[in-house]
């Protein structure tokens, strides 16, 4: 295959060019979770009127697209980073 007809990526920290094959590069898969535990519900949550908590939440959400919902939830993202990158990133990465 020549080299033209690679796909070339840029890396996504320091914008170099990446080419597929020639092992300069890794490829980051993120995924982010929002906390998956219940909420704790105490006494008096449950004295209060959970009819109107609901259209309450109804009214927040109701403008919302489905993707915005989604990406409350999770997002997923795919990442290149060439190997220097890569090297500093891994060592810290909420950084
Ligand atoms: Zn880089």
């Amino acid at each position: 295959m020549e080299r033209d007809e690679r796909v070339c990526l840029l890396c996504h920290r320091c914008g170099a060019e990446l080419t597929p094959g020639e092992g300069n590069f890794y490829i980051v898969r993120i995924l982010a979770v929002a906390d998956p535990t219940p909420p704790a519900i105490s006494e008096a949550d449950l004295q209060t009127d959970i009819s109107a908590e609901i259209d309450r939440i109804l009214n927040q959400v109701q403008d919302m697209s489905e993707q915005e919902l989604t990406e409350q939830i999770f997002r997923r993202l795919t990442i290149h980073l060439c190997t220097p990158c890569y090297r500093q990133w891994i060592e810290n990465p909420a950084g």
